[in-house]
C-alpha cells in the first residue's frame, strides 16, 4: 500500500507573509532529514506538508523517526494513500489500520474533506467508514468521547489519505530561521541543553569550547566533541572552535586578585566568543547558566560578564532547577555523556572562595593588570576549528 507522511508545522502558519520563507527553510531540513532513508518528493498544499517515497525501497521507519528531530514540525501522520473513491477507501481503512483496529476496544472516525468536489460531505464520509469498520471488526464500538482509535480521513485535492495515530514532532521553529549564534559548550550538562533549546527555536549552531591543555585531557575535548555530535542528530552539523586557553588563564591566575579570578574568566571567554562572532557573522552568544547554581551565575557575576558583552546573550536554562535541565539532557541524548567526569578548564585554579557580588569597577581595575587585546587576539589566532557532522 502507497504511504505518505502528513506534516504539521504549527508556529508556521502564523507567519503571515513571511510563511513562504519559513516553509523553504523547513522543505530543505525535511529534504536533508529523509536522505538517508531513500528518494522521497516534498510538497506542500494549504498548512500540510506531504513527504511521499519515490521507490519501493525507501525506509518509512527511518524516515519518521528521522523527522520527528526535525526542528518546525509539531505533529505527524504516516498515512496511506488512497484513490477518491469512498469504497476504497474504506477498505484501506480497515486493511491499513487492521493491527490499531483489533487492539483498539472503541473507536471514531474523523473525515476532513478539503476537497469539495468530493461527493460525501464529512459526517457522511465518517458514517460510511464507521459503518464499514463495524463490520468488519465486531468487537468495536463507537465511542466520539474518548475512543482508543481515531481514524482520519482525509480528502484532499490530490489523493485521499487515511491514518490514526499522531506522532509528536519536535516543535520550534525551522532551524536556521532565528539566524546564526555561538553556543559555549563545555562538557557539562547545561550547555548542551541550552544549544538544543536554542537551535529549536530556529537559531543555526556554532560552538566554542575552551580547552586548558595540558589541565585539561584529550579526552575532556573528545567528549565535546561527542556532544555537538549527538546535538547534530537535530541539525545538519556544528562547526566547533577550540579556544587553547591556559595561557588567558595563567595570566589572569599571574596578576589578578584570586577572589576574581573566575569571573574574569568568564569575562575573557566573552570577550574571545564574540571576536569570533564577528569572524562567523553571528548575532549572539548561547551560555548553560542557570541563576544561583553556582558562585559565578548569581546575578552580579551574570551581570559582570554581560558587561562585556556587545551581543545578546541567551540563556536559555536560567530559570531551569538542575533536576529540569538533566530531565532535557536525558530526553536529547547527551546526559550519559555530559556525566563523564572529566576536567573543564573551569575547574583549574578554581578560587577557594570566589566573590559572589563583585562590582564591575574593582573588575576593571583588577583587569588593568592584563593586555586583553593581545590575549584576545593570541587565543582566536590560536583556535582550532572542527566540522561536527552526524553519521548518516
Ligand atoms: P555546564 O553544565 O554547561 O558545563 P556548568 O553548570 O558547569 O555548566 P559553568 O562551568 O559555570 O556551569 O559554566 C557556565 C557556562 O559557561 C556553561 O554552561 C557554558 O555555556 C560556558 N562554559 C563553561 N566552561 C566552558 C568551556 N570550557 N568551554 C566553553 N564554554 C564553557
Ligand atoms: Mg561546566
Amino acid at each position: 500500500m502507497k504511504e505518505v507522511v502528513l506534516i504539521k508545522n504549527g508556529e508556521i502558519a502564523l507567519k503571515g507573509l513571511n510563511r513562504r520563507t519559513f516553509e523553504d527553510i523547513l522543505t530543505k531540513s525535511i529534504r536533508r532529514a529523509v536522505r538517508p532513508a531513500g528518494e522521497f518528493s516534498v510538497t506542500r498544499a494549504q498548512s500540510t506538508m506531504y513527504v511521499l517515497p519515490q521507490q519501493d525501497n525507501c525506509d518509512m521507519d527511518l524516515a519518521v523517526r528521522r523527522l520527528q528531530h526535525v526542528f518546525g514540525i509539531v505533529a505527524l501522520s504516516r498515512a496511506c494513500v488512497v484513490e477518491k473513491d469512498l469504497e476504497a477507501i474504506k477498505q484501506a481503512a480497515g486493511e491499513y489500520l487492521k493491527p490499531d483496529l483489533q487492539d483498539a476496544r472503541t473507536f471514531k472516525v474523523e473525515a476532513k474533506r478539503a476537497d469539495k468536489k468530493f461527493p460525501f460531505i464529512s459526517p457522511e464520509i465518517a458514517r460510511e467508514v464507521g459503518g464499514y469498520l463495524l463490520e468488519q471488526f465486531p468487537h468495536l464500538k463507537v465511542d466520539v468521547q474518548n475512543p482508543d482509535l481515531t481514524v482520519v480521513v482525509e480528502v484532499r485535492d490530490f489523493g485521499a489519505y487515511v491514518h490514526a495515530r499522531q506522532l509528536p514532532g519536535a516543535g520550534g521553529m525551522p532551524y536556521g530561521s532565528s539566524g546564526r549564534a555561538m553556543l559555549l559548550l563545555s562538557g557539562g550538562i547545561d550547555s548542551p541543553v541550552a544549544g538544543y533549546m536554542m537551535a529549536k527555536r530556529g537559531v543555526e549552531l556554532l560552538a566554542i569550547h575552551f580547552e586548558s591543555p595540558p589541565y585539561t585531557s584529550v579526552r575532556a575535548k573528545q567528549k565535546v566533541l561527542d556532544l555537538a555530535k549527538i546535538l547534530c542528530e537535530y541539525c545538519p552539523g556544528i562547526p566547533l572552535y577550540c579556544v587553547h586557553f591556559t595561557d588567558v588563564q595563567t595570566a589572569i591566575k599571574d596578576n589578578c586578585p584570586e577572589e576574581f579570578f573566575t569571573v574574569i574568566m568568564r569575562r575573557m571567554m566573552m570577550r574571545i566568543a564574540q571576536a569570533l562572532c564577528e569572524k562567523t557573522q553571528s548575532k549572539a552568544l548561547i551560555t548553560g547558566e542557570s541563576l544561583a547554581q553556582v558562585a559565578s551565575q548569581t546575578m552580579d557575576a551574570i551581570a559582570s560578564t554581560d558587561a562585556v558583552c556587545k551581543i545578546p546573550v541567551f540563556r536559555p536554562v536560567i530559570g531551569m532547577d538542575k533536576s529540569e535541565i538533566v530531565a532535557v539532557s536525558q530526553k536529547i541524548g547527551t546526559f550519559e555523556t555530559s556525566i563523564l567526569p572529566y576536567d573543564d578548564c573551569c575547574t583549574v585554579f578554581t578560587p577557594k572562595h570566589p566573590k559572589t557580588k563583585p562590582r564591575i569597577a574593582d573588575l576593571q581595575k583588577a583587569e588593568e593588570a592584563l593586555d586583553i587585546d593581545s590575549l584576545v587576539a593570541q587565543a582566536v589566532e590560536k583556535t582550532e576549528k572542527i566540522i561536527i557532522k552526524a553519521d548518516d
